[in-house]
C-alpha cells in the first residue's frame, strides 16, 4: 500500500502491518498500533497474546517477518536495538548486582559511549527523580523490590530515550508497593512529557497507569480505547470479560424497534440498545455496580446463592443458569441480605450491552 501519509494520520510511534511466526506458526499480523507522543499507553491481555513480542519488536530486540516500525518520523525497522533511542524497563530489573545504584545507572550512558567523567551530572539528576540519591553508593543486593525498580527506571531515563518501555514493571512488587509505585512513576512520567508504553496482564494496572489501553487477544488488538470507554463499552465480550466484571446472561432477540432491542433470558425480558435481528442469539451484559436492589427499566427476580462483604463493597450473586453470572455491586458494608433470599434487580435500557453469538 503506497498511499502517503497526512500529516494528520502521523503518529509519534507507528507500528504498522507487522507480522511474527516462530517455527511456522504465526502469532502476529497485520498488526497496527499507534501511539501519540507523551502518551502513557499499555498493552493487556492474558498471557500468550503476543504482548511481550510487540514490545520487542518496537525495541528491537526481535526482528519483525513484516511491516515497520517508525519513531518521531524516523523509520526504525532496519535499526538495531541499541540505535534505536528506546529505553526499556525488564520484568526482573535486569540490574548488575555487584554494582552500586550508581554504577548500575551510569551503565545506561556508558553502553552509550558517553565518556565516564560525563556520567556523573546526569546520574545524579535520573537518582533524584526516582527518589534514589542516598542510595547512589549501595549495592544493588542490599535493595528492597521497590527501591531496585528505581534503580532500573533512572537507568532508562538516564540516557533521555524516545520512547520507554516496560515489561511487568510491578509483577514483582507486592500489592500495597505496587501501587505506591504506580502513582510515582506515573507521575515521574507525565511530569517529563515521556512516551511510554508498558505491557501488563493486570487490568486494574492498566486502567490505573495509562491514557489508553490496547486489548491484545491471540495477537490482535481488540479494542484500543481510554479505560473509561474500555470498560463502559467494551467492544467485544472478550475486553468485556477481561477488564471488570459483568452480569451475563444468554439471550434470544424477540424484537427491534429502531436501536431498541428486546431480548429474552431464562429469567425473563430485557430491553438493550443495539443493532441486532429478531431471532439473533445474543449475549447480554451489565457491569454489577449499575445493578440496584429494586425495580428498573430491566428488572429480574433472583435467588440469592452468596452474599459477599468485601468491605468498601458487598456482592450480591443471583443464582443464574449455567454458563451465566447474575452480579449486584452494593458500595459500602450491607447486612440484611441472605442467601436464599430472592430479590428484584434492576438497571436502566442504557447501561445494558448486548453482542451478537455466532450460533
Ligand atoms: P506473557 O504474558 O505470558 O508474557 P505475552 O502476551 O507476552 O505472554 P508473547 O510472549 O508475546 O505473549 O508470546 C506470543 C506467542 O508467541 C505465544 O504463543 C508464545 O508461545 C509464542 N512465542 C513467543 N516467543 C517465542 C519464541 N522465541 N519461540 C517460539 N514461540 C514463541
Amino acid at each position: 500500500d503506497m498511499t502517503p501519509i497526512s500529516p494528520a494520520d502521523r503518529h509519534y510511534l507507528d507500528v504498522w502491518g507487522v507480522a511474527k511466526s516462530f517455527k511456522g506458526t504465526r502469532v502476529m499480523s497485520g498488526m497496527n498500533f499507534r501511539v501519540d507522543r507523551g502518551e502513557l499507553v499499555s498493552l493487556l491481555g492474558p498471557s500468550g497474546c503476543g504482548k511481550t513480542t510487540l514490545l520487542r519488536i518496537i525495541a528491537g530486540l526481535m526482528e519483525a517477518d513484516d511491516g515497520s516500525v517508525v519513531l518521531g518520523g524516523r523509520d526504525i525497522t532496519r535499526q538495531p536495538a541499541h540505535r534505536r533511542n528506546i529505553s526499556v524497563v525488564f520484568q526482573s530489573y535486569a540490574l548488575f548486582p555487584h554494582l552500586t545504584v550508581a554504577e548500575n545507572v551510569a551503565f545506561g550512558l556508558r553502553a552509550r559511549g558517553t565518556a565516564k567523567s560525563a556520567t556523573a551530572a546526569p546520574v545524579a539528576e535520573a537518582l533524584r527523580l526516582v527518589r534514589m540519591s542516598d542510595f547512589a553508593d549501595r549495592p544493588i543486593a542490599a535493595l528492597s523490590g521497590g527501591q531496585q525498580q528505581r534503580v532500573a527506571v533512572a537507568r532508562a531515563l538516564v540516557v533521555g530515550p524516545d520512547l520507554l518501555l516496560l515489561d511487568e514493571p510491578f509483577s514483582a512488587l507486592d500489592r500495597k508497593l505496587r501501587e505506591t509505585m504506580q502513582v510515582e512513576l506515573k507521575s515521574l512520567l507525565r511530569d517529563r512529557g515521556i512516551t511510554a508504553i508498558f505491557v501488563t496482564h493486570d487490568q486494574e494496572e492498566a486502567m490505573g497507569v495509562s491514557d489508553r489501553i490496547a486489548v491484545m487477544n491471540a495477537g490482535r488488538i481488540e479494542q484500543f480505547a481510554d479505560p473509561s470507554t474500555l470498560y463502559a463499552r467494551p467492544a467485544s465480550p472478550f475486553v468485556m470479560d477481561f477488564v471488570g466484571l459483568s452480569t451475563r446472561l444468554a439471550a434470544r432477540v424477540t424484537a427491534r424497534d429502531g436501536d431498541l432491542l428486546s431480548l429474552e433470558t431464562a429469567l425473563g425480558p430485557v430491553r438493550a440498545p443495539g443493532d441486532l435481528a429478531p431471532g439473533s442469539a445474543a449475549l447480554l451484559a451489565v457491569r454489577p455496580e449499575l445493578v440496584a436492589l429494586g425495580q428498573g427499566e430491566n428488572t429480574l427476580s433472583v435467588t440469592l446463592e452468596d452474599v459477599m462483604v468485601l468491605g468498601s463493597k458487598t456482592m450480591l450473586h443471583g443464582r443464574a443458569p449455567e454458563g451465566d453470572r447474575i452480579l449486584c455491586e452494593l458500595p459500602g458494608i450491607r447486612t440484611g441480605l441472605a442467601r436464599g433470599e430472592t430479590v428484584s434487580l434492576g438497571w436502566a435500557v442504557a447501561d445494558t450491552l448486548v453482542y451478537g453469538v455466532d450460533p
